[in-house]
């Protein structure tokens, strides 16, 4: 295929710019390039915890169908690929001791069984039929959620969790997977047929009449083509005014800890952990002096927020834990090289070893450890772009938030659809830039609400 022309031309090859890539491959658009200046999935896709998830909150079931089918897609994927990319079906398990969450817990496995995360279990007995998740693979596992309110069962499954856990809710069409392998193995079979990956800077987008003619790189190589898709990550927003949009899109730096679970405190085969009770770290009286004193870590003395979550990584020998917490988040100008806060495991660690008091044992020594990270890039709601730009011929994928592993096969999957001239799937309003035109939908914006961020 000449590099002067193409049906398509894909800016950013971050997991949305493969998806994209792939899917339109399957629906046989195959002229297709994928330009990136950097290599591709390096920027934010290979920061990610790479987990997944079909528990999503309201309004309306669009982020719940969006995901069981980003989901369907990636168990097809893990199917034909032989499992290439280790997608297991663990959970996410939430856990509280605060008794009054008990039926929260409950209430919400209702309401999410409406959505169609799939039928909720509740579990009030010792003698309750609660089935573990098994540690690998993905097939034949429930769907929906359990939720466990007897303490000798939560015990039994999950001795190393607080012994004041009153409660549990283990969401079941969720898991992790190795994102660089899926993001490998979907650019190596759309370059099979055919796709090919530039290396270059998106400079500008030419357009004609109002439609899209053609896109510039840095040097001035210009491609032909009447389709653009932006899926330029972190910089989404500065390549929509290539085309004079502007996209409601702003970024959160957001890290994550990888330490070594050296005493085996949290077992290889454990799910996903989520704490959704607000922590206070234990401090001994001196740390507290000290604390009291810093300007920049005197919080770490209040009550931090809830959320802070764990899970094992990688199989074999491997003693890998992650830890992530999303404690000061704010929107901010995308920056590389990024820099964290050096207190960052320690605060991880120490949030964790609440619901997980085996931790604790870290606490004097940290255990050797490595923290990365890099931007959430975020709508106000926390939903997704995927769908056509106001330019004929322009299109977008972005606003994958810390979601993008999970959804960005239904995300591409719809914008495929979209560049195709498929019929489109009842959700794909959801995730249209024009949802914004509407001004009940803006009224609604101001509704505080839960975007389902972790
Ligand atoms: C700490 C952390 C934890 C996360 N955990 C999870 C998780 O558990 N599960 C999950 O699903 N998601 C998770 N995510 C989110 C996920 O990593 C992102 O949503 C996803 O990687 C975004 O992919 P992207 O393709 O949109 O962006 P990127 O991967 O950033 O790719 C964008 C690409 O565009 C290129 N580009 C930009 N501008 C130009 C230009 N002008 N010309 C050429 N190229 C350009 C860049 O070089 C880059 O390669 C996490 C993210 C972080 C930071």
């Amino acid at each position: 295929m000449s590099e002067t022309a193409a049906e398509v031309v894909i800016c950013g090859a971050g997991i949305g710019g493969v998806a994209a890539a792939y899917h339109l491959v399957k629906r046989g658009i195959t002229r297709v390039v994928l330009v990136d200046e950097r290599p591709a999935l390096s920027l934010t896709s290979d920061k990610s915890a790479e987990s997944y998830r079909n528990w999503w909150p309201g309004p309306g079931d669009s982020m719940v169908a969006l995901m069981n089918r980003s989901i369907d897609l990636l168990e097809e994927l893990a199917r034909e690929s032989d499992n290439v990319f280790l997608m297991n079906r663990r959970g996410y398990l939430f856990a509280t001791a605060q008794p009054e969450q008990i039926e929260r817990y409950v209430r919400a496995a209702a309401e999410a069984a409406t959505l169609g995360v799939g039928p909720a279990r509740i579990h009030r007995t010792p003698g309750g039929d609660y089935q573990p998740a098994p540690a690998t693979g993905y097939e034949g596992q429930p769907t929906g959620s359990d939720v466990i309110t007897d303490r000798s069962l939560i015990r039994r499954h999950f001795p190393y969790l607080a012994d004041d856990t009153v409660a549990l809710l283990h969401a079941r069409r969720c898991g992790w997977f190795s994102g660089q392998q899926l993001g490998m193995y979907m650019l190596e079979r759309a370059r099979e047929k055919g796709v090919r990956l530039i290396e270059g800077r998106v400079e500008r987008v030419q357009t004609a009449g109002g439609r899209v003619t053609g896109v510039t790189l840095a040097g001035g190589r210009t491609i032909g083509t009447a389709r653009f898709v932006n899926a330029a990550g972190p910089y989404v927003k500065d390549v929509a005014r290539l085309l004079g949009v502007e996209l409601p899109i702003f970024c959160e730096r957001h890290a994550k800890v990888a330490f070594h679970d050296t005493l085996g405190v949290v077992p290889r085969h454990a799910p996903m952990m989520i704490w959704t009770d607000p922590v206070r770290l234990h401090w001994t009286e001196e740390e507290r002096a000290e604390l009291a004193q810093s300007d920049s870590h005197r919080y770490l003395l209040d009550e931090m927020p809830a959320g802070v979550h764990g899970r094992p990584e990688g199989g074999g020998d491997s003693p890998i834990m992650l830890g992530v917490w999303t404690y000061d988040v704010e929107p901010m100008e995308p920056r590389f090289p990024l820099e964290f806060d050096p207190a960052f495991a320690e605060i991880v660690l120490r949030g964790l070893a609440r619901p997980i008091p085996g931790l604790n044992a870290y606490l004097s020594r940290l255990p050797k450890y490595f923290v990365d990270g890099g931007y959430y890039t975020k709508t106000r709601e926390n939903r997704l772009l995927s769908g056509p730009l106001p330019v004929e011929g322009a299109y977008i994928l972005g606003g994958l938030s810390g979601y993008g592993m999970m959804s960005s096969n239904g995300a591409a999957d719809l914008l495929a659809d979209y560049i195709a001239d498929r019929p489109l799937p009842r959700y794909a309003p959801a995730f249209h830039l024009d949802r914004y035109d509407d001004p009940a939908y803006r009224a609604s914006l101001e509704e505080e609400a839960d975007d389902g961020q972790l």
